[in-house]
Parts: C-alpha cells; sequence; structure tokens
C-alpha cells in the first residue's frame, strides 16, 4: 500500500476493518489512533507522535520492540520449513525445541507441552482437556469448572464462559453450561470493613463453599489468573493463594493457572505460579511466549495429566492447523532464550520490579488514588472520589477514560479498566524509563482531578 496520510488510512480502516472490543459506530465517528513502528518501549503513530508503551502492547511485548534477531529467525525459518503441521504423527525442529525450553522454565513438574495459536484457543484446549482427563481417570461427573467473577480467559465461546466478564457473557448466551462463577479477592472494590488478610481468607472460601453446593464429585477444575490482569490488575490480598491451596488439596480438584499475562517474566519470576508457590495441573500461556512476535500459545501441562493423557488416552481429538506453527515456535524459541540469557527475568526480580513498586507508590498521595498496587512490572491505581469509603465517581468509568486520554495525548499508552488504570510495561524497561513512566502518570493524573 502506498503511503497514506492519517486521515486517508482512518478513512479506510472505517470502512473495512471490524476491531476487537470496540463500539464500530463511535469508532467511525471518532476515528482511530494509528500506530505506526515501535522501538524499545517506545511507539510513533501517524502523526509523528511518540509514546511510552506502559502496556507492552497488550500484556504481551516483554523483550521489547525492534529486537531485528526475532525478524531474522523468522525469515531464515519461513526459507527453511514455512508450514508443516504436528498431526497424524509428524512433527519439526522448532516446535521440539521450543516443547524443550520451555519444559526448562516451568515448574519442575511440568515437561510437556499442547501447542495452539492464542491464550484463548489454549483455555478451549484446557476445557477439553480436563474434561477428557476425568473420563479416563473412570469419573465422567467431574466436567464443572469453576472460575471467579471478572476473570478475563480469552474471546472463544468456551475462553469468554471460563472468564467472568458479565459484559462479554451478556452477548451470545454465555455462559455455556458446566461452568460457574464465584467472588474474586478485590479487596479494594468488595473488601467492605474487612481487612485485606481478612477478605483474602472470605474470598477463598468462596471455592470451598461451591465445591459442596456442587458436590466434590461434579467439580472437574478450578481456573483462576495469579493476578487478575484485564479485571484491572487484581493483586490478591497475601492471605488467598495459601487458602485456595488448602482446599483444593481437600478436595480432588486440578488447578488450572491461566499464565497468559503473568507468565514469561512479568512478576519477576518465570511464572505467576512460582511467584505465589502454586502447583498447577495446567497452564494456559501465550502473549509473552513469543513477546507477541509471532502469534502462538500453548498448554503446560503438568505430570498427572501427561502421564494419563500418553497413557491411558488414545487420539486426543483436538488440536489447530497452527499448533506448533514452525514460524511462530522458531520466534517463540528465540524470544525465550533472549529473557533467560539476557538475565531479563532476573532483572525484574532484584532491579526494575522493586524499582517500579516503589516509584508507583508514591502515586499513592495524590487526591485520586485511593489504591496502588502491583507486583513486578504489573501495576494498577485505583481513582476515587473519597479514598476512605473507596467510591467511584459513577459507574461508567469515566474518570477512568478521561485520565486514558490525556495519557495518549501526552506520550503515555495506560489502560483502564472501568476506574482503574493499569501498566503492565515491556520487561526491559530501564529505571529511567521508569521515572519517565510515573511523572507522566502523576501529570495525567494532575489533569484528570
Ligand atoms: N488469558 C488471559 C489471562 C488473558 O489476559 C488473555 C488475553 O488478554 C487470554 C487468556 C486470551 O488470550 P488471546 O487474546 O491471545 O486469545
Amino acid at each position: 500500500m502506498k503511503a497514506l496520510d492519517t486521515a486517508q488510512l482512518q478513512a479506510l480502516d472505517r470502512e473495512h476493518h471490524l476491531h476487537p472490543f470496540t463500539d464500530f459506530k463511535q469508532l467511525g465517528e471518532e476515528g482511530t489512533r494509528v500506530i505506526e513502528r515501535a522501538e524499545g518501549i517506545y511507539l510513533w503513530d501517524s502523526n509523528g507522535n511518540k509514546m511510552l508503551d506502559a502496556m507492552a502492547g497488550l500484556w504481551c511485548v516483554n523483550i521489547g520492540y525492534g529486537r531485528k534477531e526475532l525478524a531474522e529467525v523468522a525469515y531464515e525459518q519461513m526459507q527453511q520449513l514455512p508450514f508443516y503441521n504436528a498431526f497424524f504423527k509428524t512433527t519439526h525442529p522448532p516446535a521440539i525445541d521450543l516443547a524443550k525450553l520451555i519444559s526448562e522454565v516451568t515448574p519442575a513438574h511440568m515437561n510437556h507441552v499442547f501447542f495452539c495459536g492464542s491464550g484463548s484457543e489454549a483455555n478451549d484446549t484446557v476445557f477439553r482437556m480436563v474434561r477428557r482427563y476425568w473420563d479416563l481417570k473412570g469419573k465422567p461427573n467431574k466436567k464443572t469448572f469453576i472460575s471467579r467473577i471478572n476473570a478475563y480467559h480469552g474471546s472463544t465461546v468456551a475462553g469468554a464462559s471460563l472468564g467472568g466478564m458479565g459484559y462479554m457473557h451478556e452477548q451470545g448466551d454465555l455462559p455455556i453450561p458446566g461452568i460457574v462463577h464465584i467472588a474474586q479477592p478485590y479487596w479494594f472494590k468488595e473488601g467492605g470493613d474487612l481487612s485485606p488478610e481478612e477478605f483474602g481468607i472470605k474470598a477463598a472460601q468462596a471455592l470451598e463453599e461451591k465445591i459442596l453446593e456442587l458436590g466434590e464429585d461434579s467439580v472437574a477444575a478450578f481456573i483462576a489468573e495469579p493476578i487478575q490482569g484485564a479485571g484491572g490488575v487484581i493483586v490478591p490480598p497475601e492471605t488467598y493463594w495459601p487458602e485456595i491451596k488448602r482446599i483444593l488439596d481437600k478436595y480432588d480438584i486440578l488447578l488450572v493457572v491461566d499464565e497468559v499475562i503473568c507468565g514469561f517474566g512479568r512478576t519477576g519470576h518465570w511464572f505467576g505460579s512460582d511467584y505465589y508457590g502454586l502447583k498447577p495441573d495446567l497452564m494456559p500461556i501465550a502473549k509473552g511466549l513469543s513477546s507477541g512476535y509471532l502469534p502462538i500459545g500453548g498448554v503446560v501441562v503438568g505430570e498427572r495429566v501427561a502421564e494419563t493423557l500418553i497413557e491411558e488416552g488414545g487420539d486426543f481429538n483436538h488440536g489447530y492447523t497452527y499448533s506448533g506453527h514452525p514460524v511462530s515456535a522458531a520466534v517463540a524459541a528465540a524470544n525465550i532464550r533472549i529473557l533467560r540469557d539476557e538475565g531479563i527475568v532476573d532483572r525484574v526480580r532484584e532491579e526494575t520490579g522493586p524499582y517500579l513498586q516503589k516509584r508507583w507508590r508514591e502515586l499513592a498521595d495524590h487526591p485520586l488514588v485511593g489504591e496502588v498496587r502491583g507486583v513486578g512490572l504489573v501495576g494498577a491505581l485505583e481513582l476515587t472520589n473519597d479514598k476512605a469509603a473507596r467510591t467511584r465517581f459513577d459507574d461508567k468509568g469515566s474518570t477512568g477514560t478521561l485520565c486514558r486520554d490525556f495519557c495518549f495525548n501526552n506520550g503515555l499508552v495506560m489502560r483502564a479498566t472501568g476506574d482503574t488504570m493499569i501498566i503492565s510495561p515491556p520487561l526491559v524497561i530501564t529505571k529511567e524509563e521508569i521515572d519517565e513512566l510515573v511523572e507522566k502518570a502523576r501529570y495525567c493524573l494532575d489533569l484528570t482531578a
């Protein structure tokens, strides 16, 4: 396409492009921002504006933009073998290499991976794999998944059903049967008069209540993000995960930890499961797996489920044309080597994560900010009109939208989920760039106030 100016690009976009999670008509009226290039942690739009991308794209560009090695790996692999499938007893070197690398960085009991194209496909795979597992174990009644309100597990029918977003369920008559949702560990919004620690226990006990209500013989798995990302970077109180672990140990229920956001270094550990000391049976992964350079996802499978599938399962009648796509797999493997060999995850744990959390918490003194939270390189600010009562300006998230727009227009990409402002910058961000991020965020909060 020959170079077009912004107005021409916007006009074409309006005419032909249906965007995800977007009010098409509103977009038609307001136009959209055209992002043209990126380097490190910065983006440039078609009008030449430079923006610090505090969202790493969509929580995914962990190694930062512009790593030419990945383009070279893709170029080489496309010439060598652009496509072959992993169906029907075939395989290829990039998928083998990637599967081995993943097993080296995931928890010790997890040594197998099933590939797919995205986080949503990973969770569809989880849905079928878990049910297959219980069928093989002779417990076909164990079918129900327990998830959480306000969780995000993707956009396919099973993914959106596993997720707990009411506004998604309203469209398309979701969730599908066999999926129920319990309370989330969101102290700022739902903690009432309880301390965070008391509330963490209470939120976890909702799992036990639901298991007892449904009967443990009917519950297949509990699925959760270590830290709810799209729901608003909800870092659970410290008491939450230990209590969940106690409950899961008591009943024979699988644990699915959705690592699509927390995986590949976000918390300063390879996985959120490492940070919280969890032992998942299954881990959906995507995003940071390839730093978003090419689409790829997977389900990492722990020994308990893998052994049953392999030894007793016969054919698993599930898979995608692009499961383990050779070019995506080669790029993902190169991405993991960069994260590992350049010590990027270690640096988040030891240096940039603690530094961001220290600087980010300075924003707690801002009149608009009711709570600051985060772990490693992920964080949230709760905007409030009353710090003590923890109330919102309205229930439409209009203050968050206003703040997000001020950020956009002042060189900072920060996302708003209602009145919760969230960040998840590339893991290569430096201390100086963190200073810039926090200063810009404060400036935009001032404009919003
Ligand atoms: N799981 C989690 C925790 C996510 O945050 C997302 C996407 O944001 C998904 C699954 C779905 O991933 P994808 O958009 O690649 O389908």
